[in-house]
């Protein structure tokens, strides 16, 4: 089957029309020279725009399943509206995401008094916003404590306020229901109609540590949907395993960079510090406004560890880093490997918010990429000021990473921001917040030029799955993963839409 798709608006080429077979772009080219090919089937895109399909090379697949079965805690502005919206939802254990203390005309996060007055009778477990922390109801509570063993970390949980923070989560979570494969096969399935419908055809994905499972459940939930044919997207798994034990486990089993269909084994991926936000950053010096300098996740040589063992045995790393601390951290690391298996990785650091000009020349040395988030500028703007004083002067300088030469991603670490790649895009070429229009943009000089940010946001992430050579761009012999846009303009990117989504040349949405 030869199909041929005409009128076709492409930025930045000269095409305007192509011919997709066997899943591939076999022609790309003017109309003229398409239609002197003998096609099966014309298809006229009426001068809509096509862009290859958006890779998002960071996010959480099952994270993002997994929020669309809560509730959405961003809505209210007051703590008694919430209670009061809240206590009409019939969602039983309930579940909710996304608040923040700041959004509360009450000025203060929520606490266990808050969520018993919502109910007594079920479980009731509400995330922060940043997804580190949660606060649970007094039910909860009892019904996990049933379970006899205690959460992990003492400084990580309080049974007085109801607040349970990183590796404690688990332990309260436990209340939300039984994980089995079926349910983690819906939850992907979810977030793959979401991601497609919002034009994101191939994803970078951190899914291992979303449940207290071993990865080994997780790894096969979601290798039967793609054996079955069930999953359309690109998942490159980052693979969060941060027990040595377990990574050993990982590399003995043969999972090193295995290829199913779509469903690939990527790079090792850690959680190395916290976030801004939450001013848990790890930071060279303290915050300006808390008298901390934030938290290292593992002391350096459990990191280097961690690193080394992953990079002799042929796989990459991906590193969540964002304070300059812990990039100084990653940087000896990285520098501290062998260079003979160093030499042929793609290593990275995802975020890198913090990192400076000479860290940034660094990461050029020792060929680590930026998997960078423009959109986080959008809740961020207005924290830098007050969290880093004149240090916020060299932050987010992702234009400045991508102009080096550092292999610079752009995503949206979905669901800690929306997936819509069109607000990740504006934000990125403007860096101007959507969500807080009248502030001025921050360091616009690092805006991204569209047709960089493009790249960065299709072609450049192939690079880290091995596949720059056939993905992310719409040429001949490239696979043929390409969506329809209506109103895609360079200044009013915030009113784009996707129409269709293809992946090798299926329909996988239409609006
Ligand atoms: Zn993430």
């Amino acid at each position: 089957m030869k199909k041929a798709y005409i009128n076709a608006h492409i930025p930045f080429s000269n095409a305007n029309a192509f011919i997709v077979e066997k899943g591939r772009f076999t022609h790309v080219g003017s109309k003229q020279s398409i239609l002197k090919q003998t096609i099966d089937e014309i298809i006229d895109l009426n001068n809509y725009t096509v862009l290859p399909g958006f890779h998002d090379s960071h996010l959480h697949v099952l994270g993002i399943g997994k929020s669309m079965n809560m509730e959405d805690l961003s809505l209210d502005d007051t703590i008694d509206k919430l209670i009061k919206r809240m206590q009409s939802s019939d969602k039983n254990p309930l579940i909710g995401r996304g608040f923040h203390e700041g959004q509360f005309q009450e000025n203060r996060s929520l606490t266990k008094i808050d969520l018993n007055k919502i109910s007594t009778k079920k479980p009731i477990v509400f995330y922060r916003v940043c997804g580190h922390m949660v606060v649970a109801n007094d039910k909860a509570i009892e019904l996990a404590k049933a379970s006899r063993t205690l959460p992990k970390g003492e400084n990580n949980y309080d049974f007085e306020t109801g607040i349970f923070k990183e590796e404690a989560i688990a332990w309260i979570m436990q209340v939300s229901g039984k994980i089995t494969k079926a349910r983690i096969q819906e939850e992907v399935l979810l977030a793959q109609e979401a991601l497609l419908a919002n034009g994101v055809t191939a994803v970078g994905s951190d899914d291992f540590a979303m449940y207290d499972v071993d990865f080994e459940m997780i790894l096969e939930a979601i290798q039967e949907l793609d054996i079955d044919g069930k999953l359309k997207l690109r998942i490159l798994e980052q693979a969060n395993i941060p027990k040595l034990e377990n990574l050993k486990r990982f590399i003995d089993k043969k999972y090193v960079n295995r290829t199913f269909n779509r469903y690939r084994m990527g790079p090792l991926k850690l959680l190395a510090d916290g976030s801004l936000g939450a001013r848990s950053a790890f930071m060279r010096e303290p915050y300006a406004d808390a008298n901390t300098k934030g938290i290292r996740v593992f002391p350096k040589e459990t990191l280097a560890a961690l690193i080394t063992t992953a990079d002799q045995a042929g796989m990459d790393s991906a590193v969540h880093g964002i304070g300059d601390a812990i990039i100084d951290d990653l940087l000896d690391v990285y520098e501290s490997l062998d260079p003979a298996t160093r030499s042929d990785k793609r290593h990275s650091i995802i975020h890198a918010q913090l990192a400076d000009k000479a860290q940034i020349a660094r990461m050029l040395a020792l060929n680590v990429g930026a998997q960078t988030q423009p959109i986080f500028l959008n809740s961020d703007i207005p924290v830098l000021e007050p969290a880093l004083g004149d240090r916020r002067f060299e932050t987010y300088l992702f234009n400045t990473m991508y102009q080096s030469g550092i292999k610079t991603t752009i995503s949206t670490d979905a669901p800690v921001e929306a997936i819509n790649p069109f607000d990740n895009l504006y934000v990125a070429t403007t860096r101007k917040s959507i969500k807080h229009k009248n502030l001025e943009p921050f360091l616009p000089e690092e805006a991204f030029d569209l047709k960089d940010a493009l790249d960065a946001y299709t072609h450049v992430p192939a690079y880290f799955s091995y596949q720059e050579h056939e993905l992310g761009k719409i040429q001949k012999g490239f696979l043929a993963d390409f969506i329809v846009v209506k109103n895609f303009k360079k200044d009013r990117l915030l009113e784009a839409k996707v129409l269709t989504t293809y992946i090798e040349g299926e329909q996988v949405y239409q609006s």
